[in-house]
């Protein structure tokens, strides 16, 4: 990487956001270091080696119903049956014996099937008198109502693989196999900050002129996250030399640095400038709305993103570029956005011309149809148009306008995470 290797002059064309995208993810490295966790401190972090299987799941033939464990073969004659019942097999307390011709076993859920029987009857289906069951029901065939060893996972399965980030139902699927701990990879160490004279921390009062640093907080919430451990660096004064200082601090702590405000081609911005010097640095004004400049590069051995100071330009431009680079340098395995597409209650405006992430509000109409409302007023600034909203919907560079009824991409915020 060159300094100001793109676009960085202001007539030159802009970067596309695939490009961009592309560019960042081809770049940033795949963490290696890993850390043995138990399963309860696991849920978020990301697997470094495949989990396999140690046991059968479930490990026994057992009964999917509350029921009775009988032989298909005793069971379609026409007219009613009768079977005796010999014993129970309860979940944890197996039945000790054998089903013979003309028995049965009370069984429950999960209870382990008796040998000699092959099916389960459902106990809505039987009249119960005293030792003796009898029925109507035919059609009973051997594995009814029966959950057979091995059908959800068999020992030896690779569960899930590497790059795998656990979620509630991994975490459980990996004690279904009485897996204990697990190898991830270590958390990823952010150090961030803002830049800007004009900004003052929340809960002090605003001088003139000044405004509370948002930026910050929304990176820490969009940075809480169980794969990451953040430093917050406070608020830097558009100074050459605290600038500097800030980003020496940085990279010795981290592995990844975001900033924020000075990005831009003004007079106080000296983000991009102090990474040239002291890093190796891209500047690129990206052909996206909001969020257009973007400084990308290196630090000593960090990562580095100076997003654009803008509120709503810092968190459309982290989400679309810097958390899938955390994803990938945290050694998950990549993924394209979730897009779906839902048709728009309303026009939109857009001009040709740059990728626009607009805010949006998907919702299910009276006729019980998924569509994507807008949030309103759209500038960088307005930070209600992203705390209303649900999703980004993704209008395309050359889209010059949506109208209601149109179809339209949408990115559920559930994907951002
Ligand atoms: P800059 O990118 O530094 O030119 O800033 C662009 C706009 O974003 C200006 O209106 C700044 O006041 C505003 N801004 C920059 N940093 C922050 C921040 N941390 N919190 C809220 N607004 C900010
Ligand atoms: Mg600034």
């Amino acid at each position: 990487m060159t300094a100001h290797d793109c676009c960085a002059d202001p007539k030159q064309k802009l970067l596309s956001v695939a490009a961009g995208r592309q560019r960042i993810m081809d770049a940033v490295p795949v963490l290696t270091a890993t850390e043995q966790l138990h399963l309860k401190s696991a849920p978020g972090r990301v697997l470094a080696t495949p989990v396999v299987a140690p046991v059968d799941v479930p490990p026994f033939d057992n009964s999917a119903m509350d029921g009775y464990a009988v032989r298909s073969a005793d069971c379609n004659a026409p007219g009613t049956t009768q079977l005796a019942v010999t014993g129970a097999s309860f979940a944890g307390a197996p039945f000790d014996g054998a089903v013979a011709e003309g028995q049965c076993v009370r069984i429950m859920t999960g209870a382990v099937m008796p040998d000699g029987a092959d099916a389960v009857l459902m106990q809505e289906h039987v009249e119960r008198d005293g030792d003796n069951i009898s029925f109507s029901k035919t059609g009973i065939s051997a594995g009814m109502n029966v959950r057979y060893a091995g059908e959800d996972t068999r020992r030896g399965d690779t569960v899930l693989d590497a790059g795998t980030r656990l979620s509630a139902a991994g975490i459980g699927l990996l004690a279904s196999v009485g897996v204990s701990e697990v190898s991830v990879t270590r958390r990823l160490r952010v150090a961030f900050f803002s830049t800007g004279d004009e900004l003052t921390g929340v809960g002090a009062t605003l001088a003139p002129g000044q405004i509370y640093d948002s930026n910050r907080y929304a990176l820490h919430g969009m940075l809480s996250n169980p794969a990451i451990e953040c430093y917050d660096l406070g608020v830097i004064p558009d100074q050459r030399e605290a600038v500097r200082d800030a980003f020496r601090q940085a990279a010795d702590m981290a592995d990844l640095i975001l900033t924020s405000g000075g990005v831009s081609v003004g007079e106080a911005d000296y983000v991009t400038e102090t990474l040239g010097e002291l890093g190796e640095i891209n500047f690129w004004r990206m052909a996206m709305k909001p969020g257009k400049p973007l400084a990308f590069g290196k630090l000593d051995k960090a990562v580095f993103f100076g997003l654009p100071g803008n509120p709503v330009s810092a968190m459309v431009t982290f989400y679309q570029f810097v958390l899938p680079a955390i994803r990938k340098i945290c050694g998950e395995t990549p993924r394209e956005p979730l897009l779906i597409q839902v048709r728009c209650a309303e026009d939109l405006k857009k001009a040709p011309g740059r990728m626009e992430f607009q805010r949006g509000i998907l919702h299910t109409n009276s006729e019980g149809e998924m569509v994507v409302s807008t949030t309103g007023l759209q500038g960088s600034h307005v930070m209600h148009s992203m705390s209303r909203a649900n999703c980004f919907i993704h209008l395309p560079a050359e889209c010059a306008g949506v109208a209601a009824g149109e179809q339209v991409d949408v990115q559920p915020f559930q994907d951002l995470y």
